[in-house]
């Protein structure tokens, strides 16, 4: 019988995650770790990813946290070498610390006359240091690693990076400009990774994640009766599948789809939506 080449195994695969305490990067530290890696858990909150790495050690793989901020260059770079020594150079990278930040969210969706001088934050009152800091999570955030980790990459085989872009990079979300336009950053950086490492063999990619139940936005997606929230309502209309993704299975699948050398070796360079349809919608 011919092999099933979507059956990953990353055994012996050193997988470096950042933002590994996190809702998204716990499952995906977790997906690797049983699919065989040995797993560098990275976050600014040491002792939330250590929590993950606690677990992922009961359940009988082989993960260590890492206290690391992905903004500062010299300690990304001290962590690679710990990580090195630790558990063997870095194969796979996980740029998966990011996010948004309140001082760089609009109050209301759609700017509407007397907004300038109401009590709303508007757009004339985004705040630069909270677009500065957007940006700087989650695009230099992304970059610093990188230098950090690929370099253990270098004349080796099978070595993948993967960023996580978002929803936002193709159809921005009201209210949050800089977080959509870090992301779309993020997405045309990974092309860009992907060719100028393309002689060493490195395969970048990126997932863009649509909507996901967790059990940290389960309150927030749904009221106490269990009903969607007029949010969820919006999203579910805007997604054509008309529900929200599972996390360990939806976006672990396209995770294990982009490291698995066999079936994705030669796709590098693409950022994969996985939302249900949401970017392919018009709303008509
Ligand atoms: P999260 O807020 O739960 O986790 C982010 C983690 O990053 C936290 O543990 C935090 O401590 C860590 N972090 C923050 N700043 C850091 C820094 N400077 N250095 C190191 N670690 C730092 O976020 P999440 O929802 O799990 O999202 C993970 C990634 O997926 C992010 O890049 C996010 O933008 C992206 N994303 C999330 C969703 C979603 O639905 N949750 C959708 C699309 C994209």
């Amino acid at each position: 019988m011919k092999e099933n080449v979507l059956n990953t195994d990353l055994t012996g695969k050193v997988a470096v995650v950042t933002g590994a305490g996190g809702v998204l990067c716990s499952v995906f530290s977790e997906v690797l770790a049983r699919a065989g890696a040995k797993v560098a858990l990275l976050d600014l909150n040491l002792e939330a990813c250590q929590k993950v790495a606690d677990r992922i050690c009961q359940e009988g793989g082989i993960a260590r946290a890492y206290a690391c901020n992905v903004l500062d260059k010299q300690q990304c770079f001290q962590v690679a070498d710990a990580v090195e020594d630790q558990l063997g150079k870095c194969d796979i990278l996980i740029n998966g610390a990011g996010g948004n930040h309140p001082a760089a969210t609009t109050d209301k969706e759609v700017y509407e006359p007397g907004d300038l001088d109401g009590e709303v934050k508007s757009f004339f009152d985004l705040d630069e240091a909270g677009i500065s800091f957007v940006f700087q999570l989650n695009f230099l955030g992304t970059l610093l690693p990188t230098q950090a980790f690929a370099r253990q990459m270098m004349g080796r085989q099978g070595c993948s990076i993967l960023n996580i872009s978002s929803m936002n990079a193709y159809r921005p979300l009201t209210k949050i400009p800089a977080y959509s336009g870090a992301k779309a950053a993020v997405t045309n950086f990974t092309q860009w990774l992907a060719v100028h490492f393309s002689k060493e063999g490195i395969r970048v990619n990126a997932i863009a994640p649509g909507f996901f139940l967790t059990h940290q936005n389960a309150a927030l997606l749904f009221g106490p009766d269990g009903k969607p929230t007029p949010r969820t309502d919006k999203i579910l209309a805007a997604t054509p599948m008309g529900r929200l993704g599972d996390a360990e299975k939806e976006l672990a699948g396209a995770i294990l789809f982009l490291l698995n050398e066999r079936a994705a070796g030669f796709i590098t360079g693409v950022c994969i939506p996985v939302d249900g349809g949401f970017s392919a919608y018009s709303g008509v």
